[in-house]
């Protein structure tokens, strides 16, 4: 069984832009898998699609084995989404906002582990600030931790660096490689060749909605 897998996925937008044309994709468990491609490629709605911010047209998706048409919250509950915008409710402090999310998901009081994830993405010390004195990066970092709440065992990362400056960009790899070695499998899009490059032991291709190469990195890379 897949962490994330994709059966000759098919997404129609209204309007008529077939963002995504037919996607197969079987992405391993314990992977660090990089979907890279250029803007308009079809890699956030595929994401949005395993989010469940996306209706697909045609095909099947399924996460951690959990097909989600038939299984939609054990599918989902065994996701954590990390999105390109930072839309936080900036008056919550990082920790409030890490248990309005535990308790969106319906993690129990006694389960949560709210210090902990501050504590793995280095945000302890703004535990009781509030969201809007904390800076971009700080900001990033929380939205990594608000998709951890669950314990997810797949954390998908949309353009986890776009427009980031190369310092803070060095620091999220290093969140990601930390949250990998713990038993994490990693799924991130990006335009960046060198963050796929850097981070991904698999990378597919996508162009115009379609996969045109899905190889582990070394032997992509042999072929550029
Ligand atoms: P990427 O994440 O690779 O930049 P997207 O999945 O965001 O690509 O977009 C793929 C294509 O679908 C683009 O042409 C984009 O303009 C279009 N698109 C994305 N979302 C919508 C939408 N909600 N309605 C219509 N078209 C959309
Ligand atoms: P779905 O079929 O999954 O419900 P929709 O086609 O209804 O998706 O599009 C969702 C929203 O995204 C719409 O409100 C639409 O206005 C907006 N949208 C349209 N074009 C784009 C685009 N190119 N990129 C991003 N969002 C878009």
């Amino acid at each position: 069984e897949f962490a994330l897998e994709a059966i000759d996925l098919k997404k129609t937008y209204k309007g008529g832009k077939e963002a995504l044309k037919g996607v197969t994709l079987r992405i391993r468990r314990g992977s660090i898998f990089g979907l890279l491609g250029p803007n308009g490629a079809g890699k956030s709605t595929f994401i949005n699609i395993f989010a469940g911010l996306v209706n697909k047209t045609s095909g099947q998706a399924s996460i951690w084995g959990r097909d989600i048409d038939r299984e939609p919250r054990n599918a989902r509950a065994a996701i954590g989404i990390v999105p390109q915008e930072i839309n936080m409710d900036v008056f919550f402090t990082p920790y409030e906002t890490l248990e309005l999310m535990a308790g969106f998901y319906g993690v129990p009081k006694s389960e949560r582990r709210s210090e902990e994830i501050l504590a793995a993405v280095g945000l302890s010390d703004k535990r009781d600030a509030y969201v809007r004195q904390l800076s971009g990066g700080m900001k990033r970092r929380l939205l990594v931790a608000k998709a951890l709440v669950h314990n997810p065992p797949i954390l998908v990362l949309d353009e986890p660096t776009a427009g980031v400056d190369i310092e803070l960009r060095r620091q999220l790899w290093a969140y990601v490689r930390e949250l990998h070695a713990a038993g994490t499998t990693i799924v991130l899009t990006t335009h960046y060749l060198e963050e796929a490059q850097e981070l991904c032991d698999e990378i597919a291709i996508v162009d115009h909605g379609e996969v045109i190469a899905c190889e582990p990195k070394e032997a992509l890379l042999k072929r550029m």
